[in-house]
Protein backbone atom coordinates (compact mmCIF):
# COMPACT_ATOMS: atom_id res chain seq x y z
CA UNK A 1 0.00 0.00 0.00
CA UNK A 2 1.30 3.70 -0.87
CA UNK A 3 0.61 6.38 1.61
CA UNK A 4 1.42 10.21 1.92
CA UNK A 5 2.61 12.39 4.47
CA UNK A 6 2.81 15.58 4.40
CA UNK A 7 5.08 17.96 6.30
CA UNK A 8 7.36 14.71 6.44
CA UNK A 9 10.14 16.39 7.80
CA UNK A 10 8.50 17.60 11.07
CA UNK A 11 8.83 16.26 14.52
CA UNK A 12 5.67 13.81 14.90
CA UNK A 13 5.50 12.89 10.88
CA UNK A 14 9.43 11.67 10.92
CA UNK A 15 8.18 8.75 13.33
CA UNK A 16 4.87 8.45 11.73
CA UNK A 17 7.49 8.02 8.28
CA UNK A 18 10.00 5.50 10.01
CA UNK A 19 6.92 3.29 11.63
CA UNK A 20 5.05 3.21 8.42
CA UNK A 21 7.78 2.23 7.03
CA UNK A 22 8.48 -0.76 9.20
CA UNK A 23 5.07 -1.76 8.53
CA UNK A 24 5.75 -2.44 4.73
CA UNK A 25 3.96 0.72 3.39
CA UNK A 26 5.94 2.75 0.30
CA UNK A 27 5.17 6.66 1.67
CA UNK A 28 5.04 9.75 -0.43
CA UNK A 29 6.43 12.27 1.67
CA UNK A 30 5.80 16.15 1.04
CA UNK A 31 8.72 18.51 2.21
CA UNK A 32 9.30 21.80 1.28
CA UNK A 33 12.89 21.50 0.39
CA UNK A 34 14.07 18.95 -0.76
CA UNK A 35 17.66 20.10 -0.83
CA UNK A 36 18.09 20.66 2.40
CA UNK A 37 20.12 18.15 4.07
CA UNK A 38 18.69 18.90 7.92
CA UNK A 39 15.26 18.08 6.29
CA UNK A 40 15.64 15.48 4.49
CA UNK A 41 19.17 13.15 5.84
CA UNK A 42 17.13 11.75 8.33
CA UNK A 43 14.45 10.60 6.77
CA UNK A 44 16.95 9.09 3.68
CA UNK A 45 18.80 6.80 6.61
CA UNK A 46 15.32 4.99 8.07
CA UNK A 47 14.82 1.54 7.49
CA UNK A 48 12.72 0.94 4.02
CA UNK A 49 13.45 4.35 2.83
CA UNK A 50 15.55 3.59 0.06
CA UNK A 51 13.18 0.81 -1.31
CA UNK A 52 10.25 2.91 -0.71
CA UNK A 53 10.11 6.35 0.70
CA UNK A 54 9.85 9.31 -2.13
CA UNK A 55 10.29 12.80 -1.71
CA UNK A 56 8.26 15.21 -3.14
CA UNK A 57 8.23 18.92 -2.80
CA UNK A 58 4.66 20.83 -1.89
CA UNK A 59 4.03 24.13 0.10
CA UNK A 60 0.73 24.46 1.78
CA UNK A 61 -0.20 27.79 0.28
CA UNK A 62 0.43 26.40 -3.18
CA UNK A 63 -2.76 25.67 -4.73
CA UNK A 64 -2.40 21.85 -5.83
CA UNK A 65 0.83 21.26 -5.20
CA UNK A 66 -0.05 17.98 -3.34
CA UNK A 67 -1.47 16.17 -6.40
CA UNK A 68 1.53 14.62 -7.17
CA UNK A 69 2.16 13.42 -3.69
CA UNK A 70 -1.27 12.40 -3.41
CA UNK A 71 -1.64 10.94 -6.96
CA UNK A 72 -1.68 6.92 -6.67
CA UNK A 73 -1.97 6.57 -2.50
CA UNK A 74 -4.55 5.18 -0.73
CA UNK A 75 -4.08 7.08 2.34
CA UNK A 76 -3.24 10.60 3.46
CA UNK A 77 -1.25 11.16 6.75
CA UNK A 78 -2.02 15.40 6.82
CA UNK A 79 0.80 16.39 9.72
CA UNK A 80 1.89 19.41 7.90
CA UNK A 81 1.08 22.55 9.92
CA UNK A 82 3.64 25.33 11.33
CA UNK A 83 3.34 25.20 14.99
CA UNK A 84 5.05 27.97 17.18
CA UNK A 85 3.47 30.51 19.44
CA UNK A 86 5.45 34.05 18.78
CA UNK A 87 4.37 35.80 15.40
CA UNK A 88 3.98 39.28 14.77
CA UNK A 89 1.28 38.29 11.54
CA UNK A 90 -0.63 35.48 13.02
CA UNK A 91 -2.63 35.10 9.52
CA UNK A 92 -0.38 34.90 7.49
CA UNK A 93 2.38 32.49 9.69
CA UNK A 94 -0.09 30.10 11.04
CA UNK A 95 -3.99 30.58 10.04
CA UNK A 96 -3.64 30.68 6.15
CA UNK A 97 -0.89 27.50 6.19
CA UNK A 98 -3.19 25.71 8.48
CA UNK A 99 -6.53 25.77 7.37
CA UNK A 100 -6.20 26.91 3.45
CA UNK A 101 -3.48 24.35 3.24
CA UNK A 102 -5.85 21.83 4.76
CA UNK A 103 -8.60 22.17 2.64
CA UNK A 104 -5.34 22.34 -0.34
CA UNK A 105 -4.61 19.17 0.87
CA UNK A 106 -8.32 17.68 1.25
CA UNK A 107 -9.15 19.22 -2.31
CA UNK A 108 -6.04 17.01 -4.12
CA UNK A 109 -7.93 13.94 -2.08
CA UNK A 110 -11.19 14.72 -3.07
CA UNK A 111 -9.55 14.47 -6.92
CA UNK A 112 -7.75 11.35 -5.74
CA UNK A 113 -10.58 8.38 -5.99
CA UNK A 114 -8.03 5.40 -5.09
CA UNK A 115 -8.19 7.60 -1.42
CA UNK A 116 -9.65 5.09 1.21
CA UNK A 117 -8.86 7.51 4.32
CA UNK A 118 -7.41 10.76 5.63
CA UNK A 119 -6.03 11.08 8.80
CA UNK A 120 -5.78 14.68 9.95
CA UNK A 121 -3.25 15.64 12.69
CA UNK A 122 -5.39 17.87 14.35
CA UNK A 123 -4.54 18.84 18.28
CA UNK A 124 -5.95 19.13 21.79
CA UNK A 125 -5.70 22.74 20.79
CA UNK A 126 -8.98 22.44 19.04
CA UNK A 127 -10.22 20.48 21.75
CA UNK A 128 -10.27 22.72 25.16
CA UNK A 129 -9.42 26.07 24.37
CA UNK A 130 -13.21 27.42 25.34
CA UNK A 131 -12.89 29.28 28.34
CA UNK A 132 -14.74 26.55 30.24
CA UNK A 133 -13.60 25.57 33.80
CA UNK A 134 -10.58 22.85 34.45
CA UNK A 135 -10.24 21.44 37.15
CA UNK A 136 -9.10 17.95 38.41
CA UNK A 137 -12.99 16.57 38.70
CA UNK A 138 -13.11 17.51 34.59
CA UNK A 139 -12.34 15.33 32.01
CA UNK A 140 -12.27 16.82 28.67
CA UNK A 141 -13.02 14.63 25.58
CA UNK A 142 -13.89 14.63 22.32
CA UNK A 143 -17.04 16.00 22.17
CA UNK A 144 -15.33 19.23 23.63
CA UNK A 145 -14.22 21.87 20.90
CA UNK A 146 -12.26 25.46 21.29
CA UNK A 147 -13.78 28.35 20.77
CA UNK A 148 -12.28 30.43 17.95
CA UNK A 149 -13.49 33.61 19.38
CA UNK A 150 -12.18 32.69 23.09
CA UNK A 151 -8.75 32.13 20.99
CA UNK A 152 -8.70 35.09 19.34
CA UNK A 153 -9.78 37.27 22.93
CA UNK A 154 -6.42 35.22 24.43
CA UNK A 155 -4.52 35.96 21.24
CA UNK A 156 -4.06 32.26 20.96
CA UNK A 157 -3.06 32.31 17.61
CA UNK A 158 -2.17 28.41 16.92
CA UNK A 159 -4.69 27.45 18.89
CA UNK A 160 -7.22 29.65 16.29
CA UNK A 161 -5.33 27.86 13.64
CA UNK A 162 -5.86 24.07 14.55
CA UNK A 163 -9.17 24.92 15.54
CA UNK A 164 -10.02 26.44 12.50
CA UNK A 165 -8.48 24.07 10.18
CA UNK A 166 -9.89 20.95 11.60
CA UNK A 167 -13.49 22.59 11.78
CA UNK A 168 -12.76 23.20 8.29
CA UNK A 169 -11.86 19.35 7.49
CA UNK A 170 -14.67 18.29 8.87
CA UNK A 171 -17.32 20.40 6.72
CA UNK A 172 -15.15 20.18 3.60
CA UNK A 173 -15.07 15.93 3.84
CA UNK A 174 -18.54 15.32 4.67
CA UNK A 175 -19.15 17.65 1.60
CA UNK A 176 -17.26 15.50 -0.40
CA UNK A 177 -18.02 12.24 1.29
CA UNK A 178 -14.36 11.50 2.55
CA UNK A 179 -13.57 8.85 5.08
CA UNK A 180 -11.40 11.31 7.80
CA UNK A 181 -10.70 10.57 11.07
CA UNK A 182 -8.60 13.53 13.55
CA UNK A 183 -5.88 12.85 15.81
CA UNK A 184 -5.92 15.12 18.35
CA UNK A 185 -2.62 15.44 20.58
CA UNK A 186 -1.69 17.17 23.36
CA UNK A 187 2.15 18.64 23.91
CA UNK A 188 3.91 15.68 21.95
CA UNK A 189 7.82 14.56 23.66
CA UNK A 190 9.75 12.07 23.43
CA UNK A 191 13.09 11.08 21.44
CA UNK A 192 13.57 13.49 18.35
CA UNK A 193 14.68 11.85 15.01
CA UNK A 194 14.97 15.32 12.91
CA UNK A 195 18.11 17.17 13.65
CA UNK A 196 16.68 20.40 13.96
CA UNK A 197 14.48 22.00 17.35
CA UNK A 198 10.53 21.73 17.01
CA UNK A 199 8.31 23.72 19.57
CA UNK A 200 7.25 20.81 21.74
CA UNK A 201 10.83 19.68 22.13
CA UNK A 202 11.61 23.14 23.28
CA UNK A 203 9.21 23.34 26.25
CA UNK A 204 11.73 20.30 27.65
CA UNK A 205 14.90 22.02 26.50
CA UNK A 206 13.64 25.23 28.51
CA UNK A 207 13.54 23.74 31.28
CA UNK A 208 17.26 22.34 31.53
CA UNK A 209 18.94 24.84 29.88
CA UNK A 210 19.09 27.78 32.10
CA UNK A 211 15.68 28.87 32.83
CA UNK A 212 14.69 30.31 36.68
CA UNK A 213 11.26 29.80 36.91
CA UNK A 214 9.04 27.18 35.45
CA UNK A 215 5.90 28.64 34.20
CA UNK A 216 2.60 28.39 36.24
CA UNK A 217 0.81 26.32 33.60
CA UNK A 218 -0.90 22.63 33.37
CA UNK A 219 0.19 21.03 29.95
CA UNK A 220 -1.10 17.15 28.81
CA UNK A 221 1.80 15.54 27.71
CA UNK A 222 2.38 12.14 25.04
CA UNK A 223 5.35 10.28 23.37
CA UNK A 224 5.95 10.93 19.89
CA UNK A 225 5.91 7.03 19.16
CA UNK A 226 2.51 6.81 20.70
CA UNK A 227 1.20 9.67 18.77
CA UNK A 228 2.66 8.14 15.29
CA UNK A 229 1.47 5.12 16.55
CA UNK A 230 -2.09 6.17 16.67
CA UNK A 231 -2.13 7.68 13.16
CA UNK A 232 -1.83 4.63 11.98
CA UNK A 233 -4.19 2.51 14.08
CA UNK A 234 -6.80 5.15 12.75
CA UNK A 235 -5.88 4.54 9.03
CA UNK A 236 -6.11 0.71 9.83
CA UNK A 237 -9.01 0.50 11.79
CA UNK A 238 -12.04 0.18 9.33
CA UNK A 239 -14.19 1.35 12.64
CA UNK A 240 -12.18 4.32 13.24
CA UNK A 241 -14.02 7.27 12.71
CA UNK A 242 -14.41 11.08 14.25
CA UNK A 243 -11.87 12.54 16.99
CA UNK A 244 -9.48 10.94 18.96
CA UNK A 245 -7.88 12.69 21.80
CA UNK A 246 -4.21 11.58 22.65
CA UNK A 247 -2.84 12.78 25.62
CA UNK A 248 -0.38 10.63 28.19
CA UNK A 249 -0.76 12.48 31.07
CA UNK A 250 -1.73 16.18 32.19
CA UNK A 251 1.01 17.53 34.29
CA UNK A 252 1.93 20.68 35.89
CA UNK A 253 5.26 22.19 34.93
CA UNK A 254 6.76 21.97 38.61
CA UNK A 255 5.77 17.95 38.39
CA UNK A 256 7.90 18.37 34.97
CA UNK A 257 10.89 19.92 37.49
CA UNK A 258 10.48 17.20 39.77
CA UNK A 259 10.75 14.32 37.21
CA UNK A 260 13.82 15.75 35.34
CA UNK A 261 15.16 16.12 39.02
CA UNK A 262 14.55 12.25 39.95
CA UNK A 263 15.82 11.48 36.54
CA UNK A 264 19.39 13.41 36.61
CA UNK A 265 20.16 15.22 40.26
CA UNK A 266 22.66 17.02 37.57
CA UNK A 267 21.11 19.12 35.87
CA UNK A 268 20.29 22.71 36.16
CA UNK A 269 16.39 22.83 36.70
CA UNK A 270 14.75 26.11 37.63
CA UNK A 271 13.95 26.54 41.29
CA UNK A 272 10.08 28.50 42.08
CA UNK A 273 7.33 29.36 39.45
CA UNK A 274 7.39 32.37 37.44
CA UNK A 275 4.62 33.62 39.70
CA UNK A 276 3.51 33.39 43.14
CA UNK A 277 -0.20 32.96 42.75
CA UNK A 278 -1.36 29.03 43.39
CA UNK A 279 -0.48 26.79 41.10
CA UNK A 280 -3.03 26.17 38.30
CA UNK A 281 -4.67 22.83 39.12
CA UNK A 282 -4.95 19.81 36.95
CA UNK A 283 -7.32 18.27 35.08
CA UNK A 284 -8.09 15.17 33.18
CA UNK A 285 -8.34 14.33 29.69
CA UNK A 286 -10.38 10.93 28.43
CA UNK A 287 -7.89 8.44 26.91
CA UNK A 288 -11.33 6.00 26.77
CA UNK A 289 -11.47 6.34 22.28
CA UNK A 290 -7.38 6.27 22.14
CA UNK A 291 -7.53 3.40 24.07
CA UNK A 292 -10.21 1.89 21.79
CA UNK A 293 -8.35 2.08 19.10
CA UNK A 294 -5.48 -0.05 20.23
CA UNK A 295 -3.43 3.78 21.66
CA UNK A 296 -0.96 2.36 24.51
CA UNK A 297 0.55 5.23 26.34
CA UNK A 298 4.32 5.79 27.08
CA UNK A 299 4.68 6.86 30.99
CA UNK A 300 5.77 10.23 31.21
CA UNK A 301 9.31 9.59 32.73
CA UNK A 302 10.24 7.96 30.30
CA UNK A 303 9.06 10.14 27.54
CA UNK A 304 10.76 13.15 29.35
CA UNK A 305 13.71 11.01 29.84
CA UNK A 306 14.37 10.25 26.35
CA UNK A 307 13.53 13.51 25.62
CA UNK A 308 17.01 14.75 27.75
CA UNK A 309 19.19 12.11 26.35
CA UNK A 310 17.92 13.35 22.50
CA UNK A 311 18.33 16.69 23.13
CA UNK A 312 21.72 16.43 24.65
CA UNK A 313 22.66 13.70 21.77
CA UNK A 314 21.55 16.03 19.09
CA UNK A 315 24.25 18.91 20.61
CA UNK A 316 21.13 21.55 22.13
CA UNK A 317 22.32 21.57 25.37
CA UNK A 318 25.46 20.14 27.37
P1 LIG B 1 7.22 20.50 13.30
O1 LIG B 1 7.45 21.95 13.41
O2 LIG B 1 8.32 19.57 13.62
O3 LIG B 1 6.67 20.14 11.85
C1 LIG B 1 5.79 20.96 11.15
C2 LIG B 1 5.80 20.52 9.70
O4 LIG B 1 4.90 21.34 8.95
C3 LIG B 1 7.16 20.67 9.06
O5 LIG B 1 7.42 19.55 8.25
C4 LIG B 1 7.00 21.91 8.21
O6 LIG B 1 7.82 21.93 7.07
C5 LIG B 1 5.56 21.78 7.79
N1 LIG B 1 5.07 23.05 7.30
C6 LIG B 1 4.89 24.21 7.97
N2 LIG B 1 4.47 25.17 7.14
C7 LIG B 1 4.40 24.60 5.91
C8 LIG B 1 4.03 25.06 4.61
N3 LIG B 1 3.66 26.34 4.38
N4 LIG B 1 4.07 24.18 3.57
C9 LIG B 1 4.44 22.90 3.76
N5 LIG B 1 4.80 22.41 4.96
C10 LIG B 1 4.78 23.26 6.00
O7 LIG B 1 5.95 20.22 14.18
P2 LIG B 1 5.28 18.92 14.82
O8 LIG B 1 5.81 17.66 14.27
O9 LIG B 1 5.30 19.16 16.25
O10 LIG B 1 3.78 19.12 14.32
C11 LIG B 1 3.21 18.35 13.29
C12 LIG B 1 1.71 18.48 13.37
O11 LIG B 1 1.28 18.04 14.64
C13 LIG B 1 1.16 19.89 13.21
O12 LIG B 1 -0.06 19.80 12.50
C14 LIG B 1 0.92 20.34 14.65
O13 LIG B 1 -0.08 21.32 14.72
C15 LIG B 1 0.45 19.02 15.24
N6 LIG B 1 0.58 18.93 16.69
C16 LIG B 1 1.81 19.00 17.29
C17 LIG B 1 1.93 18.88 18.66
C18 LIG B 1 3.25 18.92 19.36
O14 LIG B 1 3.27 19.05 20.58
N7 LIG B 1 4.38 18.78 18.67
C19 LIG B 1 0.73 18.68 19.49
C20 LIG B 1 -0.50 18.59 18.78
C21 LIG B 1 -0.56 18.71 17.42
P3 LIG B 1 9.35 22.47 7.15
O15 LIG B 1 10.11 21.36 7.80
O16 LIG B 1 9.71 22.71 5.74
O17 LIG B 1 9.32 23.71 7.98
Amino acid sequence: KTVCVTGASGYIASWLVKLLLRRGYTVNASVRDTNNPKKIQHLLELDGAKERLNLIEADLLEEGSFDAVIDGCDGVFHTASPFFIATTDPQADLIDPALKGTLNVLGSCARTPSIKRVVLTSSIAAVFANGKPRTPEVVVDETWWSDPDFCKRAQQWYMLSKTLAEDAAWKFVKEKGIDMVAINPSMVIGPLLQPTLNTSSASILNLINGAETYQNAVVGWVDVRDVANAHILAFENPAANGRYCTVGRVAHYSEMVKILHELDPTLHLPEKCADDKPLVPTYQVSKERARSLGVEFTPLEESIKLTVESLKEKGFFK
